[in-house]
């Protein structure tokens, strides 16, 4: 909780206040906008530039609000901002809407980003505002552990932890060498103290320091800069052109965050419309399995699962028809079960993320009795998938080139060439500064030589009829299997898993399988919809086939120079596949990633094909950005 003093925000865990009484906001663009004289360096961007500020404490918000609007105001159109920072100790909503409501001047920025704050979960965060102009990295967590895991990339930093008296772990001598770890040459810094340990502590971690007039009644504050220059070390160029290989959620998702960025995308798909495979299903559950571990596979689920959901507040909105946020129950339905939702709940979260719920709790929330409590997850929902990849999909910036088979991928000069047949076998050529690989198990019948261990995994799901009793589900039940709520008079129950199998006919038996998972999550909701009673060869439903690799990480990242993979999600594709095409953009235009290195690296296909097979990507070809028929 906050407290206030004379009507400014203070923290009575340091004894200190967020900004000064004075004048917070003149303060923040004093000390921190212009001692890293940023006006002037935004203004000197050129339209394809991007900019990347670091800061330690992020707190309200107000030092980035105060940045996007500078921006907003003094950077070209085109170029773009990163803003990196970190915070162990997040304002509730309401202390951070009540913060924020101290500058009105601000409203049209405070407002989007409030919108996104109930989607924030421990960890890292990305969020895009403005059109993806403005990309937020927050990681909430301890400055210690979080900046190491910081790629070098930043040109400003704001050094804003509470007075150094207060809040010693802000500033230690390894705070300040992984702030220049993760700089670029000639990165600048401000910060409103003028500690002489300070000083020294940046000095000693390679900062160029010199005093600066303070804001109000401070006489003096700091700013430095690291020696070179960024032009020693241009960043990767944003590409032109992109072939995105694959149209459905991975497909989707990588080809709008490089349209986002101004790249033109060429998205190419075997079948004749998008999503035609495992993004397919009439409905699909937002599902985040995690455990007490909290493993890299753990961070990278979590920080896809509140970007999962802050793209589908941009892309999809909740209206019941493509999209529901209706909560999720994982029930504590077996010993093993109950030990993994207990040793999870230990973990202390954010009750708007996750909390530990008993069988009464778990029953007042699903609308029906429950015989297990287990773990709620508010915001759980149910999607359409194929509406989320249309609504991907729809950006002016992307070419939908539906019905063409792929069938060799080459490097040439200025990127990468395919080429393959459409539904009229009639060849065609296109090719890209960039490609993206997105087609799950099936690259090995384009690219053979990328021989990861994908294996194809068959999925099931079942329709079920709803009945008077099923109708008063308001959540989404998980045990073994899942249950959705009705619409349109149908529950959604799922769903098998068959490895190695590549059919896609929809199976008695599989039926048979998923009603029996239902009696496992609740032998009540069995009885309702009478499942002995109902004829599975009568019931509808839906098989595709998805991708899995041993571990369950997928392969996210480049792979040879300007190729990249987003493959292998397996079941969680709704919850990754957001992330992974922010990943991959944010990679092929040289801009800060929005996961720690550790995470980045473990999912790299690069790292991982080393380890099986490296590939002749094939012969190099004269250069061209073009998509043509053979004909042409
Ligand atoms: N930049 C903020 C703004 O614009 O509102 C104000 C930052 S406030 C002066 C300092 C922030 O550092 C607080 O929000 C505090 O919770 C955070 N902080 C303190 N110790 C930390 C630590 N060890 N790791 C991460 N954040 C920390």
């Amino acid at each position: 909780m906050l407290d206030w003093r004379h009507g400014q925000p203070y923290s009575s865990r340091f004894g200190d206040v967020y900004f000064s009484s004075d004048s917070g906001l003149a303060e923040k663009r004093h000390v921190f906008l212009q001692g890293n004289q940023l006006a002037e360096r935004f203004a000197a961007l050129s339209s394809a530039d991007k900019f990347a500020i670091g800061e330690t404490g992020f707190g309200s918000g107000l030092n980035f609000l105060c940045a996007w609007q500078l921006f907003d105001a003094a950077a070209p159109p085109g170029s773009s901002l990163d803003f990196f920072s970190v915070e162990k100790y997040p304002l509730d909503e309401q202390d951070l809407t009540e913060v924020l409501a101290l500058w009105p001047v601000l409203q049209r920025y405070t407002d989007d980003f409030i919108a996104r704050w109930h989607r924030r979960v421990p960890g890292w965060n990305r969020w895009s505002f403005a059109g993806g102009r403005i990309r937020l990295t927050l990681v909430i967590g301890d400055v210690a552990e979080a900046l190491p895991e910081v790629r070098a990339g930043i040109n400003a930093w704001f050094l804003d932890g509470f007075s150094p008296a207060c809040n010693p772990e802000m500033w230690t001598q390894a705070v300040f060498e992984n702030v220049v770890r993760a700089s670029r040459p000639g990165a600048t810094f401000a910060t409103y103290t003028c500690a002489g340990w300070v000083r020294r502590g940046l000095e000693q971690a390679g900062f160029q320091v010199s005093k600066f007039p303070g804001f109000g009644r401070k006489r003096e504050m700091l700013r430095g800069r690291l020696p070179g220059s960024p032009l020693t070390q241009p960043p990767r160029l944003t590409p032109a052109t992109a072939i995105v290989i694959g149209g459905g959620v991975a497909g989707c998702a990588v080809a709008s965050a490089l349209a986002k960025r101004g790249v033109a995308v060429t998205l190419i798909e075997h079948a004749p419309a998008l999503a035609a495979a495992a993004s397919g299903n009439p409905r699909g559950i937002l599902h985040t399995r995690l455990s007490a571990g909290m493993n890299l596979l753990q961070r990278f689920v979590l920080a896809s699962y509140g970007h999962a959901l802050a793209l589908l507040d941009e892309a999809l909105p909740i209206d019941g028809f493509a999209r529901a946020e209706c909560g999720e129950l994982q029930l504590a339905f077996s010993a093993k079960e109950a030990k993994r939702i207990d040793k999870l709940a230990a973990l202390g979260w954010p009750p708007h993320v996750l909390r530990r719920v008993d069988a009464a709790e778990a029953s007042g929330l699903a609308g029906i009795e429950l015989a297990y409590g287990g773990l709620w997850f508010p915001a759980g929902g149910w999607l359409v998938p194929p509406r989320l990849c249309a609504e991907l999909a729809a950006s002016p910036g992307i070419v939908q080139r539906t019905g063409h088979r792929v069938e060799s991928l080459m490097a040439v000069d200025a990127g990468w060439r395919v080429e393959g047949k459409d539904q009229r076998e009639q060849g065609w050529v296109c090719e890209a500064q960039v490609v993206v690989i997105c087609t799950g198990y099936q690259v090995k019948s384009f690219a053979p030589w990328a021989n990861f261990p994908l294996t194809p995994v068959r999925g099931q799901i079942t329709m079920v009829p709803a009945t008077p009793d099923s109708e008063k589900l308001r959540t989404i039940l998980c045990a073994n299997g899942y249950l959705a709520p009705s619409s349109a008079g149908l529950h959604v129950l799922g769903a098998t898993h068959s490895f190695s199998d590549e059919s896609i006919d929809v199976r008695a038996f599989d039926h048979v399988e998923n009603l029996s998972k239902l009696a496992e999550i609740s032998p009540a909701l069995a009885k309702s919809i009478n499942t002995d009673s109902l004829d599975v060869r009568q019931l509808d439903g839906r098989a595709s086939v998805r991708a899995s690799l041993p571990g369950a990480m997928p392969l996210v990242g480049e792979l040879l120079p300007g190729l990249y993979t987003s493959l292998g999600h397996g079941t969680r594709g709704l919850l990754t596949a957001g992330l992974s095409g922010e990943l991959i953009a944010a990679a092929a235009c040289g801009q800060l990633p929005p996961l720690p290195s550790a995470v980045a690296n473990t999912l790299s296909p690069a790292t991982r094909l080393e380890r099986f097979q490296r590939p002749d990507a094939g012969k190099r070809g004269k250069a061209n950005t073009t998509c043509r028929t053979r004909s042409d």
